[in-house]
């Protein structure tokens, strides 16, 4: 499958269309962006990393029969994926305290939540995707209170996958983003990807930071951070 014409250039992605309506092709950059774009720099084979750590946790996700948008990762950097119309929702799960709310309760960053924590933030940069609730979402009308449920309920399922996977390979699922997509028969399927750009990731031991954070705070060896995180997925 090739790219046709470009439809889109996001902070770590790129969007083509491809001769076939239903499939688009995703381009992985080594673009990293924090702060709502404030801070850029290059995370030298990021694109290459999230795109192999991304398939590796699609592929996990479906056998779990989670639906969702990956169909197939073309090689290093590309990865065919179903078209579909994003939800302008970020859905945010935390197992730990951790990033904007340890700041903003002012709890140390680190304390384990026994209830996982869901958050929902409008997709807007030029907002700097503010925090909402599921009403906002449906006077909105971002989505139905029916939608809403199946987010919800996916994101969920999709934690509590993802939590065991991460741990068996010795690392804690802090936290993850989520984007989800409506297919055009109305069908909600996880979308976007998953990696260290869009989870909090720490080693279960040592709880070394093996996620973005390592960019966000300038704390250095980032590139070996996603690398490691690859290397125990596989
Ligand atoms: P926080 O709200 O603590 O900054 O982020 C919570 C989790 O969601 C983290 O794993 C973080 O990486 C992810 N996250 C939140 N907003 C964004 C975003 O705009 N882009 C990306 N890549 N991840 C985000």
């Amino acid at each position: 499958m090739n790219k046709t014409t470009f439809l889109y250039e996001g902070k770590a992605k790129k969007l083509y269309d491809t001769a076939d309506p239903n499939m688009v092709i995703v381009v992985y950059k080594d673009d990293a962006t924090a702060f709502n774009a404030q801070k850029k720099g290059t995370i030298i084979d990021k694109g290459i990393y999230n795109n192999k750590i991304t398939e590796i946790i699609y592929k996990k996700l479906a056998s779990e029969g989670i639906p969702t948008h990956f169909v197939q990762r073309l090689n290093d950097r590309e990865q065919v994926c179903k078209k579909v119309q994003i939800i302008p929702l970020e859905i945010i799960i935390r197992n730990f305290i951790a990033g904007s709310l340890a700041k903003t309760l002012k709890i140390e960053e680190g304390k384990e939540i026994d209830t996982p924590i869901l958050e929902l933030c409008y997709k807007k940069d030029e907002l700097g995707d503010p925090m909402i609730n599921g009403t906002h979402v449906i006077a909105l009308k971002l989505a139905t209170a029916e939608d809403l449920k199946t987010i919800y309920d996916l994101a969920h399922k999709i934690n509590t996958i993802l939590q065991k996977f991460f741990i068996d390979r010795d690392i804690i699922l802090v936290d993850l983003k989520m984007e989800f997509g409506k297919l055009p028969n109305g069908e909600i399927i996880l979308a976007d990807e998953i990696s260290p750009d869009t989870c909090r990731l720490w080693d279960k031991t040592t709880k070394h930071k093996l996620d973005k954070d390592r960019f966000r705070r300038d704390l250095g060896d980032i590139e070996s951070a996603y690398q490691e995180v690859y290397k125990r997925l596989q």
